[in-house]
């Protein structure tokens, strides 16, 4: 759906909307939607500027931090956004308030509604899932998952960051 300004300049504009996974482009591997996306939201013109205010609600699935096990994680997320038209003179793009981290920018006629849900979500979105507080992770030297199996490794000291990797290389070689 597009948020045109000739369309909000008439009525504002009330929204219910259900995304199924697949049809918002997110720009990231970090999640998987896995459940519909349901938005809320009015939008509306006030000046020149597009304010959409509302709420968006659906589930994602992360990778554990630790484990790579799947996360699912709620998302809920109330917003109130100001976008105000991309002023150019010349070919210079001019961004007026530009410090205001709330307030974004439209260019032409108006602006996509699912790029507004894209960034809301990954706005929305924890910096790190962990799927359990006591997860003990990967074993860096062999990359058992240690939450299911005891590994013979002699320590396991070493840096945790690395057991991704391990767990990529344990993969690879029960494959072969
Ligand atoms: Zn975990
Ligand atoms: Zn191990």
């Amino acid at each position: 759906m597009f948020l045109d300004i000739r369309e909000l300049a008439v009525r504002k504009a009330r929204i219910h909307k259900h995304y199924p996974p697949g049809t918002i482009d997110f720009h990231t591997e970090d999640f998987r939607q896995i459940e519909s996306l349901e938005l809320r939201a009015t939008a509306e013109l006030l000046e020149e500027q597009i304010r959409i205010y509302g709420e968006i609600h659906t589930r994602l699935e992360m990778n554990c931090a630790r484990c790579l096990e799947p996360v699912t994680e709620e998302i809920h997320r109330e917003f109130d956004l100001l976008y105000r038209p991309l002023k150019t003179v010349g070919k210079e793009i001019v961004r007026l308030d530009d410090e205001e981290a709330e307030v974004g920018f439209y260019d032409g006629d108006g602006i996509f509604l699912a790029d507004i849900i894209a960034e809301q979500v990954n706005l929305a979105i924890p910096m790190k899932a962990i799927c359990r507080s006591d997860c003990r992770g990967l074993c860096p030297h062999c990359g058992v998952n240690m939450n299911h199996e005891e590994c013979h490794c002699q320590t396991h000291s070493a840096d945790p960051r690395l057991a991704p990797l391990a767990r990529v290389k344990q993969i690879w070689f029960k494959k072969q």
